[in-house]
């Protein structure tokens, strides 16, 4: 891959990058398949992503008519990584076996190995016969959604096709790599004035934020509408709280110490609650929960902002969900689209129907939602949110850092790019959004 690197830093054209050869093998970050026991019989915090995740050469996998290989200049770790190296809730060759059997292209998925990785900033190195709006050459980031185009369910909304994947986590091949193989429509431009690793950070979860909060698929917000966002600093919420913001509502962040407090203070979201130091505790037991605390979190919302949540942005599960419901406001919406704390969730349903509530369940985006997110962060009014940059080698410390709650928005990964700071194609965009926004999470976390 190194004449690719090579090539790329040069701004070789494309027809240079197209005739360069493919290697047999690429550096990937992997689980193992006969390694999905390892773990058995310790509780999650114990299952450690440094032991199952390996960084080795696998074989570059045929490529089919409607994909193109992408060389990868940086990826970043998302929670589904967590889930695949510690095994939870299932091992994701399941996954890889059932693509396997779908078709011959599928077949290509189910190995002993599963590249994970579901973010990427790279270029483009080649394409299959039937891709047309792509080329080698093109600088691009790759958003997760990998859909089966020629089913009828994928049309209208392609999250509610029948055999909708997440890339890099229910699909083979993922970002955290030298190289990856992608479906031709997972490709949109990368934003021309962010560097290899601020660009590669975005696309899982500034899409997933949009389609939960903005147009019909989620929430659909609306100018003052307040939002109660958990993790507001975290990866999904560092996005959502942006997305509030700049759509004239008013987030209401919840974070876990004084320092992410700050961080949220200098993103411009002023009415923020420190869970930890407020103390709640919304389980008194293990089966049992406190309404008590459902409500001094209502009152503390209220004293902040003076009125419930017309939305509450979702994600931490069984130990945040009980409340979620409760402080919703009447006719509001609960949108939720993961269960980090725990899945098999518990609220009281009175709250719900007589206040005339509605859950909202949601998953990633469409490629439309995709892209007009991505648009965003490209003209500049959406930021990256990048904390920290590990090298491939470390993409194992750089999970366990997630897994443990131990990082700040997004985590980068070096692949192909030697160093931080490279691929910035626009530096006068940079510097009318301004260094300060688009590297204020990395600042916070050096
Ligand atoms: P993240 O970067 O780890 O951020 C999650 C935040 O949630 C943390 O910063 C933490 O903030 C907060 N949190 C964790 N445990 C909590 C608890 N028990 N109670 C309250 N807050 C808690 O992860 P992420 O990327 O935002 O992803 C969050 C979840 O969404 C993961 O489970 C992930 O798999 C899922 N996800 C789903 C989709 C989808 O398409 N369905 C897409 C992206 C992510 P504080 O400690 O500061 O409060």
């Amino acid at each position: 891959m190194r004449a690719f690197l090579e090539a790329i830093e040069a701004r070789a054209p494309g027809e240079e990058l197209a005739a360069i050869p493919l290697p047999d093998t690429y550096r990937a970050a992997v689980v193992l398949k006969d390694e999905v026991g390892m773990f058995e019989g310790r509780p999650s915090e114990q299952k450690d992503p440094r032991q199952s995740l390996h960084v080795q050469e696998v074989p570059v996998p045929e490529l089919a008519p409607d994909e193109a290989y992408v060389a990868v200049m940086a990826s970043a770790i998302n929670f589904n990584t967590v889930w695949t190296s510690i095994f939870e809730p299932l091992p994701t060759f399941g996954f890889l076996e059932r693509l396997g059997k779908e078709s011959r292209w599928g077949a290509r998925h189910n190995l002993p190995h599963h590249v994970v990785g579901s973010d990427a900033s790279g270029v483009v190195v080649r394409v299959g016969s039937a891709v047309r709006n792509w080329k080698p050459g093109d600088r691009v980031v790759i958003h997760c959604n990998y859909v089966d185009d020629q089913d009828p369910s994928a049309h209208d909304d392609a999250m509610l096709a029948a055999n909708q994947r997440i890339w890099g986590f229910e699909s083979n091949f993922g970002g955290l790599a030298d190289l990856t193989v992608v479906k031709a429509n997972q490709i949109m431009p990368k934003p021309a004035h962010l560097s290899w690793e601020e660009a590669a950070c975005n696309a899982l979860c500034n899409s997933t934020s949009y389609r939960m909060l903005v147009g019909r698929n989620g929430a659909r917000m609306k100018q003052g509408d307040t939002v109660l966002v958990w993790g507001a600093t975290g990866g999904l919420g560092g996005y959502a709280v942006q997305y509030v913001l700049n759509g004239g509502g008013i987030p209401v962040g919840v974070v876990s110490s004084p320092e992410k407090v700050k961080l949220l203070e200098d993103l411009g979201c002023e009415a923020v609650i420190d869970r930890k130091a407020a103390g709640y505790r919304f389980w008194s037991d293990e089966h049992t929960q406190d309404e008590r605390e459902w409500r001094r979190l209502g009152k503390d919302i209220r004293s902040l902002v003076g009125e419930d949540p017309g939305i509450v942005f979702e994600h931490p599960g069984r130990q945040t969900m009980g409340a979620s419901v409760f402080v919703c406001a009447r006719g509001g919406t609960v949108v939720t689209c993961a269960a980090t704390s725990g899945y098999m969730i518990e609220y009281d349903n009175r709250h719900l129907w007589m206040k005339l509530k509605t859950i909202k369940a949601s998953h990633f985006a469409n490629y439309r939602e995709a892209w007009e997110a991505n648009a965003l962060i490209a003209r500049g009014m959406i930021q990256p949110i990048l904390s920290a940059v590990y090298p491939l080698e470390q993409t194992g410390e750089a999970a366990y850092q997630v897994h443990h709650n131990l990082h700040e928005g997004k985590i980068g990964v070096l692949c192909l790019a030697p160093r931080e700071g490279l691929g910035i194609d626009d530096p006068e965009l940079r510097a009318k959004v301004g260094e300060d926004r688009i590297t204020l999470f990395r600042r916070h976390g050096a």
